[in-house]
């Protein structure tokens, strides 16, 4: 394996909330209460290029749905060592608010994502506020995209694909109909950036779907794909919103603890 073609991966927490737990884990498996629930955005990056897994919510966005920011997704680059105008590539999971705001703020990447989900963020069912539809989708984010789209600065995607050598966008579904995971190449072997496909290691664990999907069987076979993808290797599985992340990984520095991690290093705790 060459070293060109691995990548570091650094997982930035910019924000937090409580959730329902039976939001996420259908109950009555589950014992009802609060469950902590973390916001990510992830940068992939070696000496070629700097690519950015989705942009984060708006504070705005974020203040008005009652999330707690912790610090700006787009300015807490730095903490990694680098700015906007480095990413060359941003890769858009899916268009739910807390993963594609922000997107005017990189003028010089271009942006992947899946046609499937451009079809539903300008479908009838943005019409409602349902949660798993227009209710977690904000119209300024899809205006956005569609200003990227006739700057000819969006890749739009027709299924699963490689990137670029060692990076590879699988379609799921399930969550949304364009919802799309990371699979990375890193020193340690593949590295998933599971995202909303596992909001929590749980739900691929115990195959427990969370209750935002628009797709059940998507959601459930995509949980075997992950496990497909990762070898059955849970420490390769990075979920996309569960608080373990920040506790299994290592900070590039001290003062780095429970804000970013490098999940392409082997993990340190449970
Ligand atoms: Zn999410």
């Amino acid at each position: 394996m060459s070293s060109d073609d691995t990548y570091k991966i650094f997982v930035i927490k910019y924000a937090t909330t409580n959730m329902k737990r039976e939001t996420f884990f259908v109950p009555p498996f589950f014992p009802a209460g609060e469950i902590q629930f973390d916001y990510y955005i992830s940068v992939i990056a070696n000496e070629k290029r700097v690519i950015l897994v989705d942009t984060g919510f708006r504070e705005e966005t974020g203040g008005r749905r009652g999330r707690t920011l912790l610090r700006c997704p787009v300015e807490s680059l730095s903490l990694c060592g680098f700015d906007a105008r480095q990413v060359d590539d941003v890769i858009l999971t899916h268009l739910h608010y807390d993963h594609a705001g922000n997107m005017g703020c990189f003028d010089s990447a271009r942006f992947h994502i899946q046609q499937r989900e451009i079809e539903f963020v300008t479908s009838s069912m943005m019409s409602s506020a349902n949660p798993n539809l227009g209710g977690s989708v904000e119209s300024s984010d899809v205006h956005a995209l569609v200003d990227l789209i006739f700057a000819g600065r969006v890749n739009i995607l027709h299924g699963s694909t490689e990137l670029v050598p060692g990076i590879e966008l699988h379609l799921v579904g399930g969550h949304t109909p364009g919802q799309q995971l990371v699979r990375v190449k890193t020193a340690r072997g593949w590295v998933i950036l599971a995202n909303d496909t596992c909001h929590y290691e749980k739900n691929v664990i115990d195959r427990h779907p969370v209750c935002a999907f628009v797709d059940l069987r998507e959601m459930m076979e995509g949980f075997d794909k992950i496990m497909h993808l990762a070898d059955g290797d849970m420490s390769r599985i990075i979920p996309g919103h569960d608080p373990i992340v920040m506790q299994r990984f290592p900070s590039p520095d001290k003062s780095l603890k429970d804000i970013v991690v490098r999940v392409d290093l082997p993990p340190v705790g449970n």
